[in-house]
């Protein structure tokens, strides 16, 4: 019997990705010289489906890189040059924080409670960004668009960086709201890992332009250009840039599936309240997350023990939080099918 994973990334592939690898290898994009005409259509494509099905504005320019981590260490490396702010409650805001560090960056570390929203009251007119996590994928909690406003609201002129991993893909995110925007695609995307989608404002352009750092192979600038040209820095992730290309072109379109997570979202809202032993980790349901559900038990090893006799893989507690809680991704590419499975075992477990 093959497991069903709930675990919030890496996540469920895309079901229909075996059939695009076998198209991949046909085509020859396997194979594919990164300089040729092709690769740079394929690129093209590429931006313009997310452009299109994520509703990306186009004065935003998009690049392809490996992963979340590397999109806060060239955040760190190229758009910052005084202090970045960092508002954060659990471990990947942290983390984001200590790459700026590790390379020698002044931040300010605001840590707040899971059951409050921002401390806008603490935001630092000496910042120069503010970063923020959509969602703190390590304990579910999210950052809607009224808060991601009034963060604006509050420091105009400050430039506003977001990891948005675990929910670009799955919510209509408003970029406008924010100046540079990631997510590695083993999240909401439903693909292998190993490629990240980095989206940048003209603001932020601006401000890597004025600060001109091209020491690295990396380095903001030279990706964009590079970019700009329909090609890349390095010899790309070609078969992940065409399983992305495929599965948007496929894709319903970012409203549809956000009312889907949400619905499913309000399924899971509905089962919690009715089980006497299983409970939210985060008190206020409007700093929840629709994209990653992290959830106390008394006993939780048991349960995931449990749920893994039964074919349902559940993600583990993080950081302070792995011994308590367990987590469940409500991402695009899970099956209704397999949601329903997964409430029939919750519904049963009552120890
Ligand atoms: C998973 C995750 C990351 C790390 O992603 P990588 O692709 O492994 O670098 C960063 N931030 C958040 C919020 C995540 O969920």
């Amino acid at each position: 019997m093959s497991l069903i994973s709930f675990y919030p990334g890496p996540s469920r592939i895309n079901s229909q990705v075996p059939r695009f690898i076998e198209e991949a290898y046909e085509q020859g994009i396997l194979s594919m010289n990164h300089r040729s005409d092709e690769f740079m259509n394929l690129m093209s494509s590429t931006k313009k489906s997310l452009s299109d099905k994520l509703n990306i504005p186009s004065d935003y320019q998009i690049v392809f890189v490996s992963s979340a981590t590397e999109c806060w260490e060239v955040f760190a490396q190229s758009c910052t040059q005084g202090t970045s702010q960092h508002l954060y409650n659990g471990a990947f805001g942290e983390k984001w924080a200590k790459v700026a560090e590790s390379i020698g960056r002044n931040t300010i570390r605001t840590q707040f409670d899971l059951n409050e929203t921002i401390p806008y009251n603490t935001i630092s007119a000496d910042a120069e960004w503010i970063c923020l996590t959509h969602c703190e994928t390590s304990n579910g909690s999210y950052i809607d668009d009224n808060t991601l406003r009034k963060v604006h609201e509050q420091a105009a002129e400050t430039l506003i960086a977001v990891d948005a991993t675990a929910t670009m893909g799955g919510l209509n995110i408003d970029f406008r709201l924010a100046d540079y925007w990631f997510a590695s695609v083993q999240k909401c995307f439903g693909l292998p890992a190993g490629l990240a989608v980095l989206i940048v404002s003209d603001r932020a352009v601006k401000k890597a332009t004025a600060i001109g750092e091209m020491n690295h192979y990396n380095s903001l600038l030279n990706m964009l250009a590079h970019s700009g040209n329909n090609q890349t820095h390095y010899t790309p992730n070609a078969l992940n840039i065409f399983l992305l290309f495929k599965t948007l072109s496929k894709s319903k379109g970012i409203e549809k599936i956000e009312e889907k997570l949400r619905e499913r979202m309000n399924r899971y809202e509905l089962l919690i309240a009715q089980h006497s032993n299983i409970k939210w980790l985060l008190d206020n349901p409007a700093l929840r997350s629709p994209t990653v559900l992290a959830i106390t038990h008394h006993a939780v090893d048991d349960l995931k023990l449990a749920a893994k006799q039964n074919g349902l893989v559940l993600g583990n507690g993080y950081g302070q939080w792995k011994h308590n809680s367990f987590r469940i991704a409500n991402y695009p590419s899970i099956k209704k099918k397999e949601i329903d499975r997964l409430e029939t075992f919750l519904m049963s477990f009552k120890s």
